[in-house]
């Protein structure tokens, strides 16, 4: 019997050990070790975040989904990787802290025989001063509780402008490495939309602010894209929806500090500027979790696993070079670990090359650079593959020096729904593909991708198609008939 033990219950682990209880079935064991205790659909946090969901529309309790499933559900997070073992064992296990099931506090070890780190973001709100909804006065839409509480704040803004106040609204992103530009620029156009439909924009002075060097970025360096006939930048696309809205933008902006009235932010001209807000949703830096390593002895291998930022080194090329030698060939094709090839890291929780964006730098020394994304699609794809490849190890059809399925970002596609307003006869949406998510400059030398498969189209059509997919993928998530049919 094998023990797979997955960390993480978002898109990537959630698909991961979803497959591999399917597939591996009662003979082998799959753990999830999360401290989460809902399963949440990340995506339509946007529409909780302007009241158009509840929380409850978009989450659901894994410990049942888990049970039906038969995965063992422990309500904990990881703390460290034994990936040698120890204690005179070597048998790999990580260490486990609960924080529920009636456990909180206690510490267990769980061994394994593959370990899928599937720990997506950690939100470091710390990393700008005065930045988030627990410690600081600006919201968030990262996570459902987030975007309960920016719906409450948004609502006492509404209020005072239907009391005939103007009101300054900032949405964007809070740290000059921060990524999820896409997130954010949904989250405008539905605050946009709601405050519209209201009657109420003529008292809302609204401002998109970025880290981006051109508005459309999305922290994969813009793309060209097929809309009507046309091939055009992302840039434009992007600002057009802005403008036709007169929503104002800032780029090249690295916030670096909030207080109560203000946004404080560094230009990439190395001018250092300031922005008076009553409302503003800013994405925070992200990190991995802080997960420890040990050898076998106890020495401290953290930096043999991970990366500075926390976040798992895999099969990618890491050595340093000038943008200008980025390749596609630098980015992972099975997240699997160098060394310790029965750990993968799927998701959010892999450590890029390098950014896809072109990275710059201001006079001051800071670099304004969105970190690259890892949105739901490749997420769930990675989470895919990982469960494929083990399974394929367990059954003896492949070893883990020769993994079969592939999934790296430049050269897989991604689908995006960027919502720009709720509402079956009156919403919006972008939808947007790209092929791939990381240029390939060889392959396609004069757009860095496919201009087949590159498109972007607006329309309300897209919104029922965002609609539709939001109770699809809980379907799926859910583990309801035919779930696996469905795609990642
Ligand atoms: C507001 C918003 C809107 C978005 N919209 C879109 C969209 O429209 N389309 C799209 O493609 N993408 C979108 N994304 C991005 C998408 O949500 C992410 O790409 C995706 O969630 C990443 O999946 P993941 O599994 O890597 O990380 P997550 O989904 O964040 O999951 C990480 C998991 O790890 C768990 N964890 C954390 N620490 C530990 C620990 N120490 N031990 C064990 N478990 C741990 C967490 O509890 C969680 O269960 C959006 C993101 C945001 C914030």
């Amino acid at each position: 019997m094998a023990k797979i033990v997955v960390l993480g219950s978002g898109i990537a682990g959630h698909t991961a050990s979803a497959y591999l209880k399917k597939w591996l079935g009662k003979k082998h064991e799959v753990i999830v070790v999360t401290p989460a205790e809902y399963y949440q659909f990340t995506p339509s946090n946007i529409w909780v975040g302007v009241g158009r969901m509840k929380p409850e529309q978009v989450r659901f309790r894994l410990e049942e989904r888990y049970k039906k499933a038969g995965i063992v559900y422990k309500h904990a997070k990881a703390v460290s990787i034994h990936p040698e073992g120890g204690d005179g064992s070597d048998r790999p296990y990580v260490t486990i802290e609960y924080v529920g099931q009636g456990k909180e506090g206690q510490t267990e070890k769980v061994d394994y025989d593959f370990l899928v780190n599937a720990t997506g973001p950690k939100l470091r709100f710390d990393k700008t001063e005065g930045l988030g909804p627990d410690n600081g006065t600006t919201v968030s839409v990262c996570n459902f509780e987030h975007a309960s509480h920016a719906w409450k704040k948004l609502q006492e803004t509404i209020k005072k402008m239907e009391a005939g106040e103007n009101q300054n609204i900032v949405i964007g992103i809070g740290h000059p490495g921060a990524t999820c530009q896409g997130a954010a620029f949904e989250y405008i156009l539905n605050v946009y939309h709601e405050i519209d439909r209201r009657g109420l924009s003529d008292r809302a002075n609204i401002t998109f602010l970025t880290n981006e060097y051109e508005i459309g970025d999305f922290a994969m360096g813009g793309a060209y894209i097929k809309y009507g006939g046309y091939i055009t930048p992302t840039k434009v696309f992007t600002e057009s929806f802005l403008a036709e809205r007169e929503i104002r933008w800032i780029k090249r902006a690295g916030v670096y500090k909030v207080d109560k009235e203000k946004i404080y932010y560094e230009t990439l001209a190395g001018e250092y500027k300031e922005i008076p807000y009553d409302f503003a949703m800013l994405i925070p830096a992200f990190s991995g979790p802080g997960l420890k390593a040990y050898a076998k002895d106890g020495g401290d291998i953290t930096d043999k696993l991970f990366k500075p930022n926390g976040f798992m080194i895999v099969d990618a090329d890491y050595t340093p070079k000038p943008y200008e030698e980025w390749s596609a060939d630098d980015w992972p094709e099975v997240v699997q670990h160098p060394t310790y090839k029965n750990i993968f890291a799927p998701g959010i929780a892999f450590a890029p090359p390098h950014t896809i964006s072109k990275p710059f730098t201001s006079p001051n020394g800071t670099k304004i650079v969105p970190a690259p994304p890892r949105t739901g699609m490749p997420s769930g794809v990675m989470g895919k593959i990982v469960a494929q490849n083990i399974r394929d190890v367990i059954k003896g059809k492949a070893t883990l020096d020769n993994l079969k399925h592939r999934a790296s970002m430049a050269k897989m596609g991604a689908a995006c729904i960027v919502s720009a307003g709720y509402g079956m006869t009156n919403g919006m949406a972008a939808t947007m593909t790209v092929y791939p998510i990381v240029q390939d400059w060889k392959k396609y030398p004069e757009y860095g991708r496919s201009l087949r498969y590159t498109i972007g189209e607006p329309g309300l059509a897209g919104h029922w198609l965002k609609w539709f997919m939001h109770y699809m993928f809980l379907h799926k998530a859910k583990g309801y008939p035919f779930w696996w049919l469905l795609p990642e």
